[in-house]
């Protein structure tokens, strides 16, 4: 087993952890988080609670020293690993003039990486929801606020640069069915980058003068998400979105952004055709475009809060596979100037591509 292998296995099973380090996440527009952990020079955002009660991995925690022991013989975490959980940061603590905790405005992923959900409503939501989606959720939980300002977010930003934030993920609902957002994130990714901050956007397919707008006012890098490349899955589980729609999309995104800056988060372990996933991914690296592979993780509260986590294998072959065809198309997540792809957190498709 490898360490691209062990990230793998922490993102399918997550982690066993002390009680007062548990954290339930019940909503969200990405994949639910728990603690995000630094081993062997990769960061892994890790689930800590559920399932994790039943993993193989556990943490040990011994006076300011964590290790992370893994039950699997084969694993080299067995005899155990010094592990460094990422701490929350202290702009946590922080509240804006009108008594909003910034936590609510954005939040630190991975190490460095400032993150939010712009607008936290979605239009699908009044129709048909995508299966996995938890984004109002989070708000009906309290733990977010519904749309956050540009103001608001260089106030964030300001407190997390001082703790070494240094790019961001600018995701959002889909606001409407015309710029579905764009506009939106185009003035949040303005101001941020006014402030130095490399900005990663991500949007449903939008008309190509949107995702210009989005370059001109200061995004580097774009997600356009189809979550799964089985088109029959697709209609399944995310009924109101529409897969013609996404091939055009990255075909423009990819001339507008450049190479090597776009991408598409591609949920595994849904229960996906193994052949057209194979066929899916190669071709979207074929159009210039990043598979960021990352396992499904059910969300409570959501239509597929009780399905099953991917197993090893399935993700394994997912990230193993979009890294070999990325190597061999010249498309380099390493260059990627900002998010999710430059984070790396949530997928183990740049630790395989490392490894070739
Ligand atoms: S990969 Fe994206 S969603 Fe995952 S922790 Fe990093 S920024 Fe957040």
């Amino acid at each position: 087993m490898n360490n691209a292998d062990v990230k793998t296995r922490l993102l399918c099973q997550g982690v066993r952890v002390p009680e007062p380090m548990r954290t339930e996440r019940k909503g969200g527009a990405g994949p639910a988080g728990g603690r995000y952990m630094v081993i062997q020079d990769m960061v892994v955002n890790c689930f800590v609670y559920g399932a994790a009660a039943t993993s193989d991995i556990w943490l040990q925690k011994e006076d300011d020293t964590c290790v992370l022991v893994d039950e699997n013989p084969q694993s080299p975490l067995q005899e155990g690993v010094p592990v460094h959980v990422v701490d929350d940061p202290h702009f946590y603590a922080l509240k804006t003039e009108e008594g909003i905790p910034y936590k609510k405005i954005a939040l630190l992923h991975g190490v460095d990486c400032l993150a939010t959900t712009v607008y936290q409503k979605c239009i699908r939501w009044r129709t048909a929801p995508c299966w996995f989606c938890g984004i109002e959720r989070s708000l009906e939980y309290g733990g977010t606020i519904q749309q956050k300002t540009p103001e608001q977010l260089e106030l964030v930003a300001e407190a997390a640069m001082k703790e070494g934030a240094s790019h961001v993920t600018l995701t959002t609902g889909t606001v409407n069915d015309s710029d579905r957002g764009a506009v939106m994130l185009a003035q949040c990714a303005a101001a941020l980058k006014r402030m130095g901050l490399p900005v990663h956007s991500q949007v449903e397919p939008v008309a190509r003068r949107y995702l210009e707008l989005l370059r001109d006012q200061g995004t580097d890098t774009l997600g356009v998400h189809i979550e799964t490349v089985d088109e029959n899955l697709f209609e399944r589980i995310c009924p109101s979105k529409h897969f013609s729609e996404f091939n055009s999309a990255w075909e423009d995104a990819v001339e507008i952004f450049g190479e090597h800056q776009v991408s598409s988060y591609v949920l595994v372990g849904l229960g996906e055709d193994e052949e057209k996933t194979k066929t899916g991914i190669e071709d979207m690296v074929q159009r210039g475009v990043i598979p960021f592979v990352v396992p499904f993780r059910p969300l409570q509260g959501t239509v597929l809060e009780s399905h099953p986590l991917p197993s090893f294998d399935v993700v394994k072959m997912g990230s193993v596979w979009a890294a070999e065809k990325m190597m061999e198309a010249g498309v380099d997540p390493f260059k990627n100037k900002a998010g999710c792809v430059r984070c790396g957190a949530c997928s183990s498709v740049k630790e395989y591509l490392g490894m070739m």
